[in-house]
């Protein structure tokens, strides 16, 4: 058993026995909580003896750790290679109460080091009875949660900025963030972090919604994707929100589905922050022009089946693209136009027999693929109760997939 604790060591002399690579560590961090060192050793490593060189707060005495050093001393790691001395140095602390961790032998201690995790000003301290790898795991993962956000760490900076001096706003921003598809596994590292530090995050109906209820506990979720009735909130309105949350001083992430320039409107988002003074940073998503084709085993491009690819929306692109089985053409935002697009498709010289695979609702559990034709697929999509959002890929590779339940 131990109780957690958090030691404040700034100024206070710590006593390390022992010159290898174990103290060495915990020099580095008793260094960095600025406490003062003693570090007793015959023998240090390199690193230890260039520290000892450079920084005032380390005092480095090259002789074997006895008893005595322990006067003044507020605590004690005793890492050094003799279990006598480790035993004395643990006897010695003890009949002067003095805590310490005594490398190795936890029963010994009277006190356990935490593996720590640290970020935005947070940290946490894990113990493992007497597992330090364990612990360490421990550490690593809820490290991890602390900087990708999804630990609730941050304060939110609307209250910070509820101070009456106003003059003194922090810059605050525009991020305009690929989501990716759906998954919240295929949104980039950037974005994430961007996530985790926003202080209002300006959402859609399409990409990786699930992080929204996470996000919640230190960001306002403005959702721009759902429609009020029967109207959708004008980009006019979103350009102009953008705007307005980031002169109050507080960082905006956009978060758009797929990647924010391919037919997300992001390119008229950051023309419109950047003509008002606004800062703008785009962080490019996985698109679903060519992740959802792949969810359903699709490859936009194949050697032998397909050298190219076209991503385009519905009618006036048509009679551009190549009208070729060999290259691969990808609807967006084309379910409710199917029967119009297949027909047309016809018409301006495309096989009839080119396969043809919708792929509803990519990388969520209620992805559906449905192949066919250029000649069956408007009917089948019928019967199937076919619905946006779906990705449509004409071309020999839309053979590779399968139809799903
Ligand atoms: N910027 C986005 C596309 C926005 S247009 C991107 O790069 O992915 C919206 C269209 O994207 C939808 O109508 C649909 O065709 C497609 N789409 C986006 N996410 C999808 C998903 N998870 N599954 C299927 N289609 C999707």
């Amino acid at each position: 058993m131990s109780l957690p604790v958090g030691l404040r060591l700034a100024g206070r002399t710590v006593l390390v026995a022992g010159g290898g690579p174990v103290a060495e560590r915990r020099v580095r961090a008793l260094l960095i909580e600025r406490a003062r060192v003693l570090l007793v050793a015959p023998e240090v490593t390199e690193e230890l003896a260039r520290l000892a060189d450079q920084d005032p707060h380390l005092v480095w005495h090259r002789r074997r750790a006895a008893a005595a050093d322990l006067d003044g001393v507020w605590l004690l790691f005793a890492h050094t290679s003799s279990p006598r001395a480790q035993r004395e140095l643990a006897e010695a602390a003890e009949s002067r109460r003095i805590f310490a961790v005594i490398g190795g032998d936890p029963q010994a201690s009277t006190a356990w080091s935490a593996a720590a995790a640290r970020a935005h000003g947070v940290s946490v301290g894990v113990n493992a009875a007497a597992d330090p790898a364990r612990a360490k795991a421990v550490a690593a993962w809820i490290q991890a949660r602390l900087e990708t956000g999804e630990a609730p760490v941050r304060a939110r900076r609307e209250q910070v900025l509820e101070s009456p001096d106003e003059s003194r706003l922090p810059p605050g921003g525009v991020a305009l963030v690929g989501g990716g598809p759906g998954d919240p596994g295929l949104l980039t590292v950037r974005g994430r972090h961007l996530l985790a530090d926003a202080d209002v995050v300006v959402a859609d109906r399409l990409g990786p919604v699930d992080l929204l209820p996470r996000l919640a506990e230190h960001a306002r979720i403005i959702d721009v994707g759902k429609r009020a009735g029967y109207h959708k909130v004008t980009q006019d309105r979103i350009n102009a929100t953008l705007v307005e949350e980031a002169r109050k001083g507080l960082r905006v992430v956009r978060l758009k589905g797929g990647d924010p320039f391919v037919f997300g409107r992001g390119g008229e988002e950051e023309e419109y922050c950047a003509a008002h003074g606004v800062p703008v940073e785009v962080v490019p998503g996985i698109t679903s022009a060519v992740s959802v084709p792949a969810a359903a085993g699709i490859p936009v491009t194949h050697r032998n089946l397909s050298h190219g690819f076209s991503v385009v929306t519905a009618h006036t692109e048509l009679p551009v693209v190549p009208h070729d089985r060999a290259h691969t053409l990808i609807l967006l935002m084309g379910v409710r136009r199917l029967a119009d697009t297949s027909r047309h498709l016809i018409e301006l010289g495309h096989d009839p027999l080119t396969p043809v695979a919708i792929v509803e609702r990519g990388w969520t559990p209620e992805q559906r693929t449905t192949v066919g034709t250029l000649e069956t697929i408007a009917q089948l999509a019928r019967r199937r109760g076919v619905r946006a959002p779906a990705v449509i890929v004409v071309g020999d590779v839309a053979a590779m997939g399968a139809s799903t339940d």
